[in-house]
Formats: C-alpha cells, sequence, structure tokens
C-alpha cells in the first residue's frame, strides 16, 4: 500500500484571509494568552468570571425557546419584530424616527460592521477610519481590498476626532468615515457639539458617517452618550449596535446595523439594495434570540444597566487613580464608557522593554497579566488594560503591574564621575 506521503493531493488552503487574520483582536488576545502560566499566579481578568445578564433578558430567551417563536428560518433582513423593535428602541432618542424597515438584524456588532465595509468597498472608493481604533473594520477592509485612510485624535481635547486630520485625508473617493462611540480603545464619549461638527463636516465633504456604538449602554462618566443619528437630517448616518456589551451578552451574537437615510440617498446611491444583497448570501443572527429582542430591548430595567454602570465607574476610578503610581504608564483620559483604559508606554523609563508587544509578552510570562498592545488598535507603544473584574482582583493585577513596571525600570546609576 502507497504511504499517504507520497500521494501529491491536489487541494490547497486559500490564503486569502491570511493577512487579514494577523490583525484581530483574537490573534493578539490568544498569543498573550498563551505565554501565562496559571500555576505561577492567576490569570487576569479572570477567563471564567462573565458578568451576569439581566434576568428579563434571560427569561426572554427561554420563552422564545419553549413558545418555538424563534426555531425556524427568520427572513434575511431580519425577524420583523425585532427590527420594529430595535427601531423603537433607537428612535427614543431621535427627531427623525426610524421604521422596522430602516433596521437590519446581524450576527453581533462585528457582521453589521462587515457589511457597512462590504457595501462600501467599490474599487476606487477609500473610506476613513479611526487610529486607534476597534480593528474588526480593518480586517476587513483589508480582506476586501478597501483602501483604508486612519484619522487621529486630539488628546489634549479629551480625544475628540481631529477634523483636520480628517479634512487632510478626504478627496473624491472617499466615501465614508467610520466614528466608534463611545471609542474603544480611547474611551470618551463625544459631545453633542463634536458630533453636530462632524455631521457639519461629513455634509461638506459629501462623506455618510457610519457610528459604531455598541458601547451606548455602559456610560459611566458625566457625558451623557449621543446617537450619531440624532444628526442625520444633516447627514446621512448608518448606525451599528448589538446586545454584546450592553448586556454582557456577546456570545448571543445578535446585532444590528440601521440605515438614518437623508431624503432617500442611501436608496438612489444603491446603499440599501447593496445592504439587501450581502444580506441575502450572509449568515443570520440566530432566530431565537432575535425573538427575544423586543422583550429584552422594552423591558430589561434600567437598574439592570445602573448597576453596571456603577461597578464599572467603581473600577475606572480606582484603576486611574493606581495608573498614578506607575510613571513608565500614562493615562491621559479617564474611560467614562466601556470596560478598559488605555494607556501609553513610556518606553525611555524601561531598562530592557522593546515596545508594547515586548512589554505585553514578558508582562503575561512574570505576571500572568493579560493586558492587549497598542499596537493591536493600530497605535504602536500603548497598552489596553481591563477593568471588569472585581475590586479584589484590580487590586492585584494593579499590585503585579506595578511590582513588573518597577522591575524592568531604567536603573538610576550611582555616580559614575569617578575620579581616575
Ligand atoms: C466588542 C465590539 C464590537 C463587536 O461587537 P459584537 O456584538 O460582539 O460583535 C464592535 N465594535 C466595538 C467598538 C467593540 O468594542
Amino acid at each position: 500500500m502507497a504511504k499517504n506521503t507520497s500521494v501529491n493531493w491536489q487541494f490547497i488552503g486559500n490564503e486569502a484571509a491570511k493577512k487579514a487574520s494577523t490583525f484581530t483582536l483574537g490573534s493578539y488576545t490568544s498569543r498573550i494568552m498563551a505565554l501565562c502560566d496559571p500555576k505561577i499566579k492567576p490569570i487576569l481578568p479572570p477567563l471564567s468570571e462573565a458578568p451576569e445578564t439581566s434576568h428579563t433578558a434571560e427569561k426572554a430567551v427561554v420563552k422564545a425557546v419553549l413558545d418555538g417563536s424563534g426555531n425556524a428560518y427568520a427572513p434575511s433582513i431580519g425577524l420583523p419584530a425585532a427590527k420594529s423593535a430595535v427601531a423603537e428602541c433607537l428612535s427614543r432618542d431621535l427627531p427623525k424616527k426610524l421604521t422596522g424597515d430602516d433596521v437590519f438584524m446581524t450576527v453581533g456588532c462585528k457582521q453589521a460592521i462587515e457589511l457597512a465595509i462590504e457595501i462600501l468597498a467599490t474599487p476606487k472608493a477609500n473610506i476613513l477610519l479611526p487610529k486607534p481604533g476597534f480593528p474588526w473594520d480593518m480586517v476587513h477592509a483589508i480582506y476586501n481590498n478597501f483602501e483604508v485612510r486612519e484619522y487621529t485624535f486630539l488628546r489634549e481635547k479629551n480625544y475628540e476626532i481631529d477634523f483636520d486630520s480628517v479634512r487632510s485625508l478626504v478627496d473624491e473617493n472617499t466615501c465614508a468615515i467610520l466614528i466608534i462611540n463611545p471609542h474603544n480603545p480611547n474611551g470618551n464619549t463625544y459631545s453633542e457639539a463634536h458630533l453636530k461638527q462632524l455631521a457639519e463636516l461629513a455634509r461638506d465633504l459629501k462623506i455618510m458617517v457610519v457610528s459604531d456604538e455598541v458601547f451606548r449602554w455602559t456610560v459611566f462618566g458625566s457625558n451623557p452618550f449621543v446617537p450619531m443619528a440624532k444628526f442625520s437630517s444633516i447627514v446621512p448616518v448608518i448606525s451599528l449596535g448589538s446586545l454584546s456589551k450592553g448586556w454582557s451578552v456577546p456570545g448571543w451574537r445578535t446585532g444590528w446595523l440601521a440605515l438614518h437615510d437623508l431624503d432617500g440617498a442611501f436608496k438612489s446611491n444603491k446603499i440599501t439594495s447593496a445592504l439587501k444583497n450581502f444580506l441575502a448570501i450572509d449568515n443570520k443572527p440566530a432566530t431565537v434570540i432575535q425573538a427575544a429582542v423586543p422583550t429584552i430591548l422594552e423591558k430589561t430595567p434600567k437598574e439592570f444597566f445602573e448597576r453596571r454602570q456603577v461597578f464599572l465607574k467603581e473600577k475606572s476610578d480606582y484603576a486611574f487613580a493606581k495608573l498614578k503610581d506607575i510613571p513608565a504608564l500614562t493615562c491621559y483620559h479617564q474611560t467614562e464608557a466601556c470596560t478598559f483604559l488605555w494607556t501609553e508606554l513610556n518606553l525611555s523609563m524601561f531598562a530592557d522593554i522593546k515596545d508594547d508587544e515586548d512589554f505585553c509578552e514578558k508582562l503575561a510570562i512574570e505576571e500572568c497579566i493579560v493586558l492587549l498592545p497598542g499596537i493591536a488598535f493600530g497605535l504602536k507603544n500603548w497598552a489596553r488594560h481591563s477593568i471588569d473584574m472585581d475590586i479584589f482582583a484590580l487590586e492585584d493585577a494593579f499590585a503585579r503591574l506595578k511590582s513588573f513596571c518597577k522591575r524592568h525600570a531604567t536603573k538610576i546609576k550611582a555616580s559614575v564621575n569617578r575620579v581616575k
């Protein structure tokens, strides 16, 4: 019998996603995580402890399972009841109300991002993406050969968008600017005035605004969340969201994309039809979760969100204060939403740390702490710290981080001016 190794098989793996996949957060997380040895110290943030979701959401899913309302295939654009419920929920804060027809159900906010990229990625077009930013849009832009131009932020103005950088990047082939509000990883929310200015700028530049608002339910700072679509009478807006962060159920994989059209621009420029075509060939979120969406959105008590916001605010205060004792890491803006702090590494204060990846790798090996390197978000020599853990774990994490930074600090040299 011939050995298998002698057969010249005719199959070969397609490498089209190879480059794009290296940009995912998952690839960075699993690489850093693999360096942690839980026999040395418990891994932080703890792997097993996901926050609880609301009982209202749990019961709504159980009910959908038991009554069979989610057993069938849903239409490609989503279950009508879920679409209407999202439209109603988003419209609460908007002067221009949505209907269910404007909403499309997606496999989490990630698929909503993928769709936004796919429908815009025509051969000559380019899109403005945030640097730093949650990298899923970049991943799919790379996969779709879509030209990306990265705009920046004004650190001294609490990470507002640098409109000068936006203006300098736009040309006649730019179709959209994608924003993340609240911003991951910067941790800020944009003021109403800033968003209005953005809307006016985008209108002048003749581009649409795509707004990733997945973190809108975990806002705990003094700035309230304002949806971009508040200004959809100025500029066409696509808003993206999901249950994942607000209800702490990223595994439920249910989100949406909403079209806030302006004078039919989305219809006449084929955005609506492109979206429907991509949805027709794409995956859908599980019908059983879609069936529960109306109850989840309408009935979750506001105390559920308030409890979570108080929990995160306490952690944000604690972590921000602790970072003040670690001079090699600078946090310019205390997070007011999201579950992270974002810090710049001062490499000159380390004796033997080459860059952000080296920092995160050594920290994982020596202290079993998982931070993500800034490069994962497009910005080298920064790091993102999770604050989403109980206070004892957070104290432990910052104590380990501090001792790590001390251990690797440049040694202040004793007098070197020895007389010869
Ligand atoms: C987590 C996250 C997503 C992904 O959301 P899912 O609903 O889990 O797909 C999208 N955008 C940002 C900014 C995120 O932080």
